[in-house]
């Protein structure tokens, strides 16, 4: 429903004080790829919740200042957000907080779910008010009201899951536990660790795991709930197993950081394959292979050890300059301020350009051009993944029909478009060969859709005027 959720989450649990809000601070930091736009931290200090939450990006919003306010704790909870409407940034940062008949609780949550519309409006008629236009909420709403008739709070997220179609990893604070939850699909990553003064961290991705000086123990299972307590860990599963696995491919290709392993898969590896697979698919005669930074560089690493066409440094990223496709608009200047070309690598070169995908084509369009004007004879693009054909609805900024250059145009016409020499997708039928055989998504490509899906889809949709209304 709502918002697109690409975000990261992070928790951290203590028998004792701990420096929980540094911990997740440096936790945040390493997930900042996740999400832009807004990030919150709560803290749990003897069963006191303290938070803060804001728009902006992890270094911006917690400044030393703010970050020494935090009480010490043994527990928290915290969240970097990407939300795809400007509008309503703030309202929607979280973690989302709720005080409710037999305590408090705080939630962060990364995925969409598929049913959100459905348990929205079943919720409001029975009385229910939401303050935002999350799916995160909802399932806030779901967990407290399970909350009022079972026993503990694992058995009130047990209860919710029964409600929840979709994408969620979960990290529930209660007072006196932290419960992590991931969908049985598995759609969205999760995984915990421990820190060497034996602080449990639980975060979307290892390589926050890492930041915090933490050692990975494992991903946590499709349908699992894991709760952190004062009795030790325990692990339920009766939702494990049950459902085919769904683990979003896109993560592997586009999201992720290279550098973490996702349910037992490098994802740097992932992406090196795919460059090896595009290689084999789509050879070409050429003097360098070149990748677009950052998620472009690991395919043209595997493109040009697989070709045995030398890899060459043919773009230069601005440290200082996030990721455009967060700013609306037409971003062919953008690309300029993002990227330059090295004209002494691809001057008079036929050159391989290799990107992770397109959606829009304007990136790949303004970069193409890049490299004309710094004199590449020929440029032929490679796409690690295969054509955007369909929105999603499990929390990929990918919505509607209109805005992918796929669904318009055919190759040719996008080749001409993006003013290539040759251009070759990754093959729909080989994404299994990037996941290590595990079970994966990939509506977006390929049109099936492991849940059943929600009508409206529109990003906008909570947001639209009057007048837009039919
Ligand atoms: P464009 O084709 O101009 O719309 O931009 C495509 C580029 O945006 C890709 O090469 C990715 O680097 C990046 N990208 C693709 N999908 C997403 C997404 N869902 N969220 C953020 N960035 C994305």
């Amino acid at each position: 429903m709502s918002l697109h959720e690409e975000c990261g989450i992070f928790g951290v649990y203590s028998d004792s004080q701990t420096d929980a809000a540094r911990y997740c601070f440096y936790g945040l930091y390493a997930l900042q790829h996740r999400g832009q736009e807004s990030c919150g931290i709560v803290v749990n200090d003897d069963g006191v919740f303290s938070s803060h939450k804001d728009v902006g990006l992890v270094g911006e919003v917690f400044t030393k200042e703010r970050l020494s306010a935090f009480p010490g704790g043994s527990m928290a909870v915290a969240h970097t957000r990407y939300g795809t409407t400007g509008s309503s940034s703030r309202r929607n940062c979280q973690p989302i907080e709720v005080n409710h008949q037999k305590g408090r609780l705080a939630l962060a949550h990364n995925g969409n779910l598929s049913n959100a519309a459905v348990l929205r409006s079943g919720l409001e008629l029975s009385g229910a008010i939401f303050h935002t236009t999350t799916d995160s909420e909802i399932i806030a709403y779901i967990i407290t009201r399970e909350r009022l008739r079972t026993a503990s709070i694992e058995d009130a997220v047990s209860e919710a899951m029964k409600s929840l179609e979709g994408a969620y990893s979960l990290i529930v604070m209660s007072p006196r536990k932290l419960i992590c939850a991931r969908d049985p699909m598995g759609f969205r990553p999760l995984c915990y660790g421990k820190t060497p003064d034996g602080t449990y961290v639980v975060a979307s991705e290892s390589c926050a795991l890492h930041a915090v000086g933490a050692k990975p123990i494992r991903d946590v299972e499709p349908g699992e709930i894991l709760i952190f307590g004062q009795n030790g860990i325990e692990s339920r599963r009766e939702y494990c197993g049950k459902n085919k696995k769904s683990l979003c491919v896109f993560e592997y290709i586009y999201f992720a950081r290279p550098d973490s392993v996702i349910d037992g898969v490098f994802v740097q590896n992932a992406r090196v394959k795919a460059g090896e697979i595009l290689a084999a698919q789509y050879p070409v005669d050429a003097d360098i292979v070149t990748g677009v930074p950052d998620s472009g560089i690991d395919a043209a690493i595997g493109y040009s050890r697989a070709s045995g066409i030398p890899y060459g440094v043919g773009l230069i990223k601005n440290k200082y300059v996030g990721r455009t496709f967060i700013s609306p608009g037409d971003r062919m200047d953008q690309v300029k301020i993002k990227l330059s070309a090295t004209e002494e690598t691809v001057k008079g070169k036929r050159v391989v350009l290799i990107d992770d995908s397109i959606v829009r084509g304007t990136t790949l369009r303004g970069i193409v051009s890049l490299l004309r004007e710094a004199g590449a004879k020929e440029i032929h693009v490679r796409v690690a993944a295969p054509p955007f054909l369909h929105p999603c609805c499990y929390g990929t900024d990918i919505d509607s029909k209109e805005h992918l250059i796929a669904c318009r145009c055919s190759l040719k016409e996008i080749s001409e478009m993006l003013g290539t020499d040759s251009l070759g997708y990754f093959p729909l039928e080989r994404l299994g060969e990037l996941t290590g055989g595990q079970g994966f998504c990939s509506a977006c490509f390929s049109g099936r859709y492991p849940t059943e899906i929600p009508a409206d889809t529109r990003k906008d949709r909570y947001e639209q005027k009057l007048s837009e209304i039919q």
